[in-house]
């Protein structure tokens, strides 16, 4: 089991790379809010062990699994492309965005370990 300071930089540094080739696709100059987005992220090391707490090696369970990432997925899609109006639903779309990539990258760190992630 990874701990949360290995999540931590892990979520960084896959989040930051991330957002930069995001915004580089999409013709953005480069700037801070990458690696703003990856320090954020990196604040949130740990949410799916919230849902299911890493109290023995048999605790991933649908919370850490690729059905629940693949929604998790699907939802941060559907953030990205919200045409935000007001000043509120930009920054719930930040958020949503800023947990969807933490959760998602600490899958993705859980996946790479010799237990990786349930299908189910
Ligand atoms: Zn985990």
């Amino acid at each position: 089991m990874a701990c949360a300071a290995e999540h931590a930089t892990f979520n960084f540094f896959a989040v930051t790379a991330v957002t930069t080739i995001v915004q580089k696709k999409k013709g953005h100059p480069a700037d801070a809010s990458a690696p703003a987005m990856g320090a954020a992220a990196a604040c949130l090391p740990s949410l799916p062990d919230w849902l299911e707490p890493a109290v023995h090696p048999n605790h991933r369970s649908f919370f850490h699994s690729v059905t629940f990432a693949t929604l998790v997925a699907y939802a941060m899609y559907r953030a990205y492309k919200w045409e935000t109006q007001e000043p509120w639903e930009r920054v719930a779309r930040i958020v949503l965005l800023t947990g969807g990539a933490a959760y998602l990258a600490h899958l993705a760190r859980d996946a790479f370990t010799p237990k990786s992630l349930p299908l189910i």
